[in-house]
């Protein structure tokens, strides 16, 4: 038994060192590569891809597998195992199952169909035409629907697609949880929107770029994220990414008229990157050490982004030191101003722009849009009506152009359908962690208020981070908080923090 899991961890790193080699190929790709560059690089991804693949799928790896005892009725493994290596072999298990269920036939389809739908989308978008896109979304759904088949499923052909990201989540358990949020959101949004708008000046002055670089990089140390383990650069889009345990590299992007684009969006990226720094050395070099969930890591990213980052306490502390760096602008607002202003609500038709509160309503649309088009009770054409409609209900607006609505995002194009929900359960899940972490760290707000973030950090590291696959989302879920999922704890938060944000009674 021994020998065949240190064979099987011997082929695991392996792979990890190939995904992290990809990495490396991928993150130089979006920050430093020349333009020209573009074609050589699809090549060297594809046939490093390629190899990756092979090797996920040997038949090596189902052998041992096999004589390890794992199944489906038994995923973990032998029982004479010891946990982290049972840990181990679901996790191998796991994605030797979901690659080698789906053809390679299929796999192909699905690229090839991913990147014409991405470059068709672009240009729809750019003209706001959904017609043009729409031959495309149609065959898109057709290969989301041969893949559920492929990977199986027992309810609905969503679950499947949702599984891919949110290992162990089923559609009825999201839409268990997001019809509590759509019932607890819908009323606080329509609250807001009769209260007085705060004033949000503050935001819409100049902030030179090299001081919001200081400034960010400052609050990053902070926080915890390692600058041994870890860089910070510039990129179009945002992301954080692994080129090893011992090299998290993060992105933001600055714009000198909208400061809290790189703040929030450091403090974000941060929230992945100290979760990826945070895995128990003993997984490194395994798959064991990744996030266990896309929704898990994003609970991670808006904790830090939204719970401390845009809070009071920390901003007590913080405060006075953004004024330092940013006299002019900041000279006739004082922190209640700002607190409010970095905390606006609007209903808005952006996802990426959307605020705390409206979030994960986009969210839930998009997840309701979706498995009508999986179980097909909208045809494609009607999306964008059907999208302008829920968007009435649910965010009280509706797009002019399918660009700001239907068109908006570029997950469907690639062939992403079932990865939207991750978003909103990241708030859920965080607000869920919370709940023990205060319990537990009692003086929760005054070390914000003192700028002391690490015993916060060690908490994560404890509960969360060093786990990384070892525990799924539900287990971790369970063994923090000692309930299921629920939108309550997140519902509680909004209400709290806004009655006083916006003076509203009743809610
Ligand atoms: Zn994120």
């Amino acid at each position: 038994m021994n020998e065949h899991i240190a064979q099987l961890k011997k082929i695991d790193n392996e792979i990890q060192l190939l995904q992290h080699t990809n990495a490396v190929l991928g993150w130089d790709q979006e920050t430093l590569m020349p333009q020209e560059a573009i074609s050589e690089r699809s090549e060297q991804l594809s046939l490093l891809g390629g190899i990756i693949h092979e090797r996920e799928t040997s038949s090596e790896i189902g052998d041992l597998l096999g004589k390890l005892g794992a199944g489906d009725e038994n995923p973990l493994g032998s029982e004479e195992l010891e946990p982290s290596d049972r840990a181990f072999v679901r996790a191998v298990y796991q994605d030797y199952v979901r690659l080698t269920r789906i053809p390679v036939d299929l796999v192909r389809r699905l690229t090839k169909k991913a990147s014409v739908g991405q470059a068709a989308w672009a240009k729809a978008r750019q003209d706001s035409d959904f017609a043009a896109f729409a031959p495309h979304l149609n065959d898109l759904i057709e290969l989301a629907l041969e893949t559920s088949e492929c990977l199986g499923y027992t309810d609905h052909p969503y679950d499947a697609l949702l599984d891919q990201y949110e290992p162990g989540m089923t559609t009825a358990d999201v839409a268990g949880v997001f019809a509590e949020l759509k019932e607890g959101l819908v009323p606080l949004v329509a609250a807001i929107a009769d209260a007085q708008q705060v004033n949000d000046r503050v935001l819409k002055r100049e902030y030179p770029e090299e001081l919001q670089e200081t400034f960010g990089r400052e609050v990053l140390k902070a926080i915890g994220f390692s600058g041994d383990r870890g860089r910070l650069d510039t990129s179009v889009h945002p992301f954080t990414t692994s080129l090893g345990s011992d090299d998290v590299r993060l992105t933001t992007r600055y714009d000198r008229s909208h400061f809290p684009t790189s703040l929030f969006g450091i403090i974000h990226e941060g929230g992945h990157g100290m979760y990826e720094q945070g895995f128990d050395r003993a997984y490194h070099g395994t798959r064991l050490a990744d996030g266990t969930s896309l929704g898990i890591h994003e609970s991670m990213s808006r904790f830090w982004e939204n719970v401390v980052g845009r809070s009071r306490p920390f901003w007590e502390h913080y405060y006075p030191r953004f004024r330092q760096l940013f006299p002019e602008q900041t000279e006739d607002v004082d922190l209640d101003e700002f607190y409010r202003a970095i905390n606006k609500v609007e209903p808005s038709l952006i996802r990426v722009e959307a605020d705390e509160v409206t979030y994960s309503l986009h969210i839930i649309l998009r997840f309701e849009l979706e498995q009508q088009m999986v179980s097909k009770s909208v045809s494609t054409n009607d999306l964008p009506d059907a999208w302008r409609s829920l968007s009435k209900d649910l965010l009280g607006i509706v797009p002019e152009r399918d660009a700001d609505g239907v068109l908006q995002d570029i997950h469907w194009s690639m062939g992403g359908i079932g990865y939207f929900p991750t978003y909103a359960l990241g708030n859920v899940y965080g607000l869920q962690f919370v709940g023990a972490m205060k319990a537990q760290l009692h003086e929760f707000d005054a070390l914000l208020r003192a700028g002391e973030l690490a015993p916060v950090k060690a908490w994560l590291d404890e509960n969360i981070h060093r786990h990384g696959r070892a525990k799924l989302p539900k287990e971790l879920c369970m063994d923090i908080s000692g309930a299921e999922l629920s939108a309550k704890p997140f519902l509680a938060y909004l209400r709290n923090k806004y009655r006083e944000i916006y003076r509203l009674s009743g809610v």
